[in-house]
């Protein structure tokens, strides 16, 4: 068993797919939905953890790939500049999932990526841009 954490985004001709129901149902992949933006005529996104077998993860993504909708295996989110940051907390007051934190003992900042949503609220919340977009994930099975 493997774990990952996926961005899928949906043209908006897609959205209405039950592409979440078939990676459960068709792959015996476990989904935890971690952000979800989808509207009626407009691109929808989803960011989930997936966990399975890699190879029921590789079917899954091309299985996605087929139905329209883009896959990507996200590797880091977002990127934390450790030199930059300044630890003044800003980006903790926004960030929704806990992944951004402060140390209580020092008060320095703590990101742990497996919590990140992939939301980048952080990103602009950043006074010193130590935040940046981290998505370099590269499309599952290429
Ligand atoms: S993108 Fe930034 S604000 Fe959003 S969950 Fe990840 S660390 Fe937190
Ligand atoms: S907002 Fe920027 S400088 Fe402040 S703690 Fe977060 S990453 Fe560091």
């Amino acid at each position: 068993m493997t774990q990952i954490k996926a961005f899928l985004r949906f043209p908006p001709a897609r959205v209405g797919r039950p592409v979440t129901y078939h990676l459960v149902k068709d792959f015996d992949l476990k989904i935890n939905i971690l952000r979800a933006e989808v509207a009626v005529n407009k691109v929808g996104e989803l960011v989930m953890d997936i966990e399975g077998r890699p190879e029921d993860i590789d079917r899954a993504a091309a299985f996605a790939a087929s139905e329209g909708v883009e896959f990507r295996v996200i590797d880091n989110a977002v990127a934390w500049d450790r030199e930059r940051c300044v630890h003044c907390g800003a980006c903790t007051a926004v960030c929704p999932s806990g992944a951004l934190a402060m140390n209580r003992v020092d008060w320095t900042l703590v990101f742990t990526p497996a919590d990140c949503y992939a939301c980048d609220v952080c990103i602009k919340a950043c006074p010193v841009r130590a935040i940046s977009p981290g998505f370099d994930g590269e499309p599952a099975g290429e």
